[in-house]
């Protein structure tokens, strides 16, 4: 099913997704890379937001370069751009090698037994798609060492079975701005992408464009600065992008001395006014953002909401479908005029939702829930609603 094509009346869950704030986002780094191509990281269904309309807009936006995980992903992203270049990020093997080429996919080459995959699907198929070559330079999850990258470059005739177009690596500490592995890394990557002359480079991802031009290169692969998340202890984060609200179930008044929620971990020591909103962990707000009862939140209070200029806390443990807030002080007639609840979005910070979670901004919209109504905002939709 399109969910956008869901009723929004028969849902508790919606997420706002603000286009133009996306698009924005991607130039203000694009201004900061001015030498560079900013490609797009849009695996996970676009960071949760949805892969369609999120790679629609960035591609009118002018982005012609984009990273998925897998070929399906990269699929659905060719529906709307015809254009752009979309590299696959760690997809290949020999069943669906074909397909690479039949979508117009670049599969990214992380071993040298990808390496021979590809060559070998070119030599049969007759082929030459172009291909990425991915050097680990210290993150020791995917690519070639560089002891293989030499040993590729060395093998003459290897080195003319596949045609690489881009030489990338991703560097494991960016957000922390003075942390030495992004000069070991980045010394490392130009050592062994000194010997690919012809191809483009690509180093930084949303954090690596902030450490300066060094590690720009041809292309950034950016990400989560781009959707409104925190991403370098140097910069950001940038304009939100995504928010998310749940409908307010009911709203009761509970006695001082009464408990909320399982396990009765959550004693009211005040007469209480609480709403309940109708989202919770099967939507993706992680339990762990709990107002009490879980272990990792026993020492604070876990996460608040937002209600009309009023701060809400949660109180209780979150279930599957349910969050309780506590909103005593908040006005009668506030609670009348608005029926949802923002668990982050312009008011509530991504990052302090995160933090309340014992979780990243990253994680968390990766894991909002099919279930949770997308609504998408761009000018031409804004305006007619007035
Ligand atoms: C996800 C990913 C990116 C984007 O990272 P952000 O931190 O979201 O900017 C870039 N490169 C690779 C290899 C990735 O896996």
């Amino acid at each position: 099913m399109n969910r956008e094509e869901v009723d929004e009346r028969l849902v508790s869950g919606r997420l706002t997704i603000d286009l133009q704030a996306l698009v924005r986002n991607w130039k203000w780094l694009a201004a900061n890379a001015p030498n560079s191509a900013i490609a797009m990281s849009v695996k996970a269904d676009g960071y949760g937001l949805g892969l369609p309309r999120i790679g629609d807009a960035l591609a009118q936006a002018g982005c012609r370069h984009f990273f998925t995980a897998n070929p399906l992903e990269g699929t659905v992203l060719r529906r709307v751009t015809e254009n752009a270049e979309i590299f696959i990020l760690s997809g290949l093997t020999e069943k669906n090698a074909a397909h690479y080429n039949e979508a117009s996919l670049t599969p990214v080459l992380n071993s040298l037994e990808d390496i021979d995959v590809w060559a070998n699907w070119c030599r049969k198929s007759g082929h030459r798609r172009p291909c990425a070559i991915h050097i680990d330079t210290g993150m020791n999850r995917l690519g070639l060492t560089p002891d293989e990258a030499l040993r590729f470059i060395k093998d003459r005739q290897l080195r003319h079975s596949v045609t690489e177009n881009l030489i990338l690596s991703h560097l494991a500490c960016a957000d922390e701005s003075d942390h030495s592995k992004n000069f070991q890394q980045l010394k490392s990557f130009n050592e062994v992408a000194s010997h690919f002359e012809g191809s483009r480079k690509s180093l930084a991802n949303s954090a690596g464009i902030v450490l300066g031009e060094d590690y720009q290169f041809d292309i950034c692969r950016a990400g989560i600065a781009v959707y409104g998340g925190e991403f370098s202890d140097i910069a950001g984060p940038l304009e939100p992008v995504a928010k998310l609200e749940g409908r307010i179930v009911q709203i009761r008044n509970s006695n001082r001395g009464e408990t909320v929620g399982y396990g009765g971990t959550a004693k009211l020591e005040k007469n209480t006014r609480i709403a309940i909103v109708g989202i919770g962990y099967g939507d993706g707000v992680h339990r762990a953002a709990s107002g009490s009862g879980v272990a990792m939140r026993e020492l604070n209070g876990g996460t608040t909401g937002w209600i009309g200029g009023h701060v809400v806390p949660a109180i209780g443990r979150i279930s599957m479908d349910l969050t309780a807030f506590d909103v005593s002080h908040v006005p009668e007639s506030v609670l009348e005029e608005n029926s949802w609840i923002e668990f982050f979005g312009e008011n509530v910070p991504l990052a302090d939702f995160s933090k309340a979670a014992g979780s990243i901004d990253y994680e968390v919209l990766t894991g909002i829930a099919p279930r949770v109504h997308r609504v998408y905002k761009d000018t031409s939709e804004s305006n007619s609603n007035g």
